[in-house]
């Protein structure tokens, strides 16, 4: 595939190929577009992952920050590991979450992002002040 085609131009058995194709991927728990886990940030079709606690995908409900072709979801933990970040606390030694647990990656791209410069994020800054707002609306959601 190394020019678009229109839908009319696949053969059946390319059109069947997709699907299974897709499907391998939905069983896997990955996004049938950027292959990331569904629970990982969004890519540009945010519906194919997981959004907010109950997973059942659609539309993102939390408010989100866009760093390139990524929609970061401003969770709890995003925020709490950017303000960390924010507060000298190290990447490696910071994260309450444990390995297990969604939360720990999303504090890590929360630290990531605020510990980036405006070069690395693509002209995106996530400062304090607006990750302890954001922090405050995530709380204020889960009440
Ligand atoms: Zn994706």
């Amino acid at each position: 595939m190394s020019y678009p085609r229109d839908l009319d131009e696949y053969d059946d058995e390319e059109l069947k190929e997709e699907l299974a194709r897709r499907a391998d991927l939905t069983k896997k728990k990955l996004c049938t577009y950027c292959k990331r886990a569904v629970t990982a940030p969004a890519c540009r079709f945010p519906e194919r992952h997981k959004t907010g606690k109950n997973g059942k995908g659609g539309k993102i409900k939390t408010p989100v920050i866009v760093v390139g072709d990524t929609a970061y979801e401003l969770t709890e933990a995003f925020c709490e590991g950017a303000l960390a970040c924010h507060a000298g606390v190290p990447y490696n030694v910071g994260n309450p979450y444990d390995d297990e647990d969604d939360r720990a990656s999303e504090w890590e791209y929360g630290h990531d992002l605020a510990g980036g410069s405006k070069e690395d994020n693509c002209g995106v800054e996530f400062t304090k002040e607006q990750a302890e707002k954001a922090l405050a609306v995530a709380k204020k959601r889960r009440l």
